[in-house]
């Protein structure tokens, strides 16, 4: 028979003997005759995973600088199961913009958001691995007492209110970020549509892992459902540290270097010298980062990409602040 799931309206075939299913679009578990959300709204993720270890050293192998004795000198030391509380959502808005640009001056446009998340009902270092975290949508079954002797088992710590206004204030930022790639000005003037559909509180098992390599010890977050690596620490090998090294310090001397050139040609007034100092700070912003990474034994990869922002520039930024905030005023032109 047809049924119409009750929260993103996809048709759906399925067996009449059944008497609720899952949507496999968006994941929302209702009663197949009356079209209801099911009201049993607490559900788990069975751990598929039974090699978390095997999932992350596969990874690991795979990334930049990693030792490559490191599967065979590393010891296995600790797994843990965490059976972590997700307030999961289904999203959909839309809304009406009222954009400015230089090509095409006023106009209106309409953007749309169509997304499933996860909010973290506890917090935690494992709740920051996963926020903005790509879950999966199918699968889940309904909430068994056994799960609480399964792992670690965590209470959810926030209200189902609060998490509902995290993920109000996550759709007006999606759309308000696909409104700033139609424009840089823009306003959201109104929401045609503004459907923020709370889908269960459902377990979800995430695998910790330690082991040592040298004596020193490293970390893993394994997806129990999928094996997908959140995060996995490892060592870098000493040459691909070398080599960081001295790339750090080509940077470096490229700025002071630039520093002297435009000292020479602008004479050594103080626009000059602003020019020069900010030369050199571009080189050790650029060199930074390697630094960072050549300074710490330990490195952490991932195998999902977070949406991280862009850090010479951050950096650049952060050391910039002081020195525009205080006496020194730079005048375009002058330079
Ligand atoms: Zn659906």
């Amino acid at each position: 028979m047809e049924t119409r799931c009750p929260v993103c309206g996809a048709e759906i075939e399925v067996p009449k003997t059944i008497s609720t299913t899952e949507c496999p679009y968006c994941g929302t578990v209702f009663d197949v005759k009356t079209g209801e959300k099911s009201r049993l709204e607490h559900f788990y993720f069975p751990v598929y995973v039974k090699d978390p270890y095997d999932k992350l050293m596969r990874f690991l192998g795979r990334q930049y600088g990693v030792p490559t004795d490191l599967k065979l000198s590393s010891t296995y030391t600790k797994r843990l199961l965490h059976i972590v509380p997700i307030f999961f959502y289904h999203l959909h808005g839309r809304a009406l913009v009222e954009a400015k640009s230089r090509k095409l001056g006023s106009f209106t446009a309409v953007v749309e958001e169509v997304d499933d998340i996860g909010i973290p009902a506890f917090s935690g270092k494992i709740a920051e691995l996963l926020k903005e975290y790509p879950f999966p949508l199918r699968g889940k079954k309904f909430f068994e007492e056994k799960l609480k002797t399964m792992g670690i088992y965590y209470e959810p710590e926030i209200e189902r209110v609060e998490a509902d206004r995290t993920a109000e204030t996550l759709l007006t930022e999606k759309l308000s970020k696909e409104a700033s790639e139609v424009a840089e000005n823009f306003r959201l003037t109104k929401f045609l549509e503004f459907k923020v559909e709370h889908k269960g509180l459902v377990y979800y098992p995430i695998w910790e892992l330690e082991y040592q390599y040298k004596g020193n010890v490293f970390k893993g977050f394994i997806d129990g459902v999928t094996g997908t690596v959140i995060q996995g620490e490892h060592p870098l090998a000493l040459r691909s540290r070398v080599i960081q090294f001295t790339w750090s310090l080509v940077f470096i001397a490229t700025g002071i270097l630039f520093g002297f050139l435009v000292l020479q040609q602008s004479g050594t007034g103080l626009p000059g010298i602003v020019a020069a100092l900010f030369s050199f700070i571009a080189g050790v912003a650029a060199a930074l980062p390697q630094l960072i990474r050549t300074g710490v034994r330990k490195v952490s990869a991932s195998e999902i990409l977070h949406p991280t922002p862009d850090k010479p520039k951050e950096i650049l930024k952060k050391i910039s602040k002081p020195l525009l905030s205080g006496e020194i005023t730079l005048k375009y032109g002058e330079i």
